[in-house]
C-alpha cells in the first residue's frame, strides 16, 4: 500500500527528506511559500556526513560537478599569521557548492521518485493528525506531515513544540566574487581561509574554477560592517592582505542572522519537524545544512518499520531518539566554537590553536563530520 506524506518548505532539508521519502516508495508532495525554489544565500560547506546522504539519495554528481575540494581549513589572525591549519583528510570531505546547485540537485532525486512540488503555498499551521493548513483556506492531510519549513517554522509554532528560538548575536553578509588567477599565493592554494580582526570574520571559499563565496561576519550591532551596499574600505581597513577580492565585490550580497532553534519534541502524533525548524544552529562548523539533509533521510530510514499509519508516531518517536544526541552535540559545539569571536585577538588565537591541537577536542568538532549517517554507506576508498 503507498503510503502518502506531505513537505512544508522546499529547501535543501525539505527536498532531501521528500527524496528519501519518494526514494522509500511513499507518494510526496512538497509546498513551498515561494513563487520559485529558490536558495538564500551563495555557497555552502558540505562535510563527509552530507555528502554521503546526498550519494545515498542520488544527487551527488549533480550536487559536487566541479566543486572545490579544499585540502585545509585555516584559522589566521589579524596579522595574517596561521593560528591553526588542519588537514581535511580523505575520510573526513569537505566540498563547497553553490546552493543553488545543491537545491537543483535535489530537485533532481525528487523528479526522478516523483515527488511532487507546489509552489506559491505557504503553510499556516499544522496539526498532529499529519495534517497541513495552507494559506488559501484549504488543509491537506496524509499518513505523515513534516514541516522544514525554517527556522521561523509554522508547523513547529501551531504544534506547540517550540523550546527555544533566538538569534545569536552574530551575522555574515554574503556574496560571490569571479575567481581570477593570482587570487590566492601558492602556499595558500586548495584552503578555506577564515581571518579574524577584532570580532569580525572574513571567510574565502572557493567554490568551483571561476567564483569565489565570502563571508563576512560581525556582531549584529556592527552597523556600519553589515551594510549592503558592503563597505569596502571598512572590509579593507579590516582585512587588508585580501584588498585584491574585497574589491571585486559588486554582486548580490544578503545578510544572514545566526539563529538557534530547539523543540520539546520533533513530532506530534503524525507531524514531524526537521531542518532549521526543528535544529537551527550557528554556521561556524558549517553543518546546519548537513545535519537537515541527515536527519530528513534517517526520518525516512525510521519510517520503514512503520507498517501501518497507526505506527507513524512511535517511528517517529524512535527516529528523534536516535538522532537528537549527534544533532544536538553539533548544535553545541557550533554556538561554543561561536563565542570565541568576542576574545581579544590574542587569546582568542590562543584558545583556537590549544582547542584544536587538542585531539578530544577537535574530536568533539568534528563528530557529526565523522559519523556515520543512517541509510548511508561509508564510500570504498
Ligand atoms: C550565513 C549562513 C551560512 C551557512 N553556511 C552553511 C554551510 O556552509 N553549511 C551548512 O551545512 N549549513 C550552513 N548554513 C545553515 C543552512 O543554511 C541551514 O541549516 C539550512 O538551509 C536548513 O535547511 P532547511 O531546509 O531546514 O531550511 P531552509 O533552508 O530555511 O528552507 C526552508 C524552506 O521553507 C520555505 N518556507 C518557510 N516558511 C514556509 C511556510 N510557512 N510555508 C511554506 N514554505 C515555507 C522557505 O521558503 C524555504 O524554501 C548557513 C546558514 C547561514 C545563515
Amino acid at each position: 500500500m503507498t503510503r502518502s506524506a506531505i513537505i512544508s518548505g522546499g529547501g535543501i532539508g525539505g527536498l532531501a527528506t521528500a527524496a528519501a521519502l519518494g526514494q522509500r516508495g511513499w507518494d510526496v508532495t512538497v509546498y513551498e511559500r515561494q513563487p520559485e525554489l529558490r536558495a538564500a544565500g551563495s555557497g555552502i560547506y558540505i562535510w563527509e556526513n552530507g555528502l554521503r546522504v546526498l550519494e545515498s539519495l542520488g544527487a551527488y554528481e549533480e550536487a559536487t560537478e566541479g566543486a572545490f575540494h579544499g585540502t585545509h581549513f585555516e584559522q589566521r589572525d589579524n596579522a595574517n599569521n596561521i593560528i591553526e591549519s588542519a588537514p581535511i583528510g580523505a575520510d573526513k570531505r569537505l566540498l563547497t557548492v553553490l546552493r543553488s546547485r545543491l537545491l537543483s540537485s535535489l530537485k533532481s532525486s525528487c523528479d526522478r521518485f516523483g515527488v511532487k512540488v507546489v509552489t506559491n503555498t505557504e503553510t499556516i499551521g499544522a496539526t498532529a493528525r499529519g495534517e497541513l493548513i495552507l494559506s488559501n483556506g484549504s488543509t491537506v492531510r496524509a499518513d505523515l506531515a513534516v514541516g522544514v519549513d525554517g527556522v521561523w517554522s509554522r508547523v513547529r509554532q501551531s504544534l506547540g513544540l517550540e523550546l527555544v528560538h533566538e538569534q545569536t548575536r552574530e551575522g555574515a553578509l554574503r556574496t560571490m566574487i569571479e575567481a581570477r588567477p593570482g587570487d590566492f599565493a601558492p602556499e595558500d592554494q586548495g584552503k578555506y581561509i577564515e581571518n579574524w580582526n577584532g570580532m569580525r570574520r572574513f571567510l574565502i571559499t572557493p567554490v568551483n574554477a571561476t567564483q569565489i563565496y565570502l563571508a563576512l561576519t560581525c556582531p549584529n550591532d556592527d552597523e556600519a560592517a553589515r551594510g549592503i551596499p558592503i563597505d569596502k574600505a571598512l572590509w579593507t581597513e579590516s582585512f587588508p592582505q585580501w584588498a585584491h577580492l574585497i574589491d571585486r565585490i559588486g554582486g548580490p550580497a544578503s545578510w544572514g542572522v545566526y539563529s538557534v532553534t530547539r523543540a520539546r519534541q520533533w513530532s506530534a502524533g503524525r507531524t514531524a519537524i526537521v531542518g532549521d525548524a526543528a535544529h537551527a544552529q550557528p554556521p561556524n562548523l558549517g553543518q546546519g545544512g548537513g545535519m537537515a539533509m541527515q536527519n530528513g533521510l534517517a526520518l525516512a530510514v525510521a519510517l520503514e518499520q512503520a507498517q501501518d499509519v497507526r505506527d507513524v508516531p512511535a517511528a517517529l518517536e524512535a527516529w528523534e531518539a536516535a538522532q537528537r544526541p549527534l544533532i544536538e552535540h553539533c548544535q553545541r559545539w557550533s554556538i561554543l566554537y561561536g563565542e570565541v569571536t568576542y576574545l581579544p585577538d590574542e587569546v582568542r588565537s590562543r584558545v583556537i590553536r590549544s582547542a584544536m591541537s587538542d585531539p578530544y577536542i577537535a574530536g568533539q568538532v568534528f563528530k557529526a563530520a565523522n559519523s556515520e549517517p543512517t541509510g548511508t554507506v561509508a564510500p570504498q576508498r
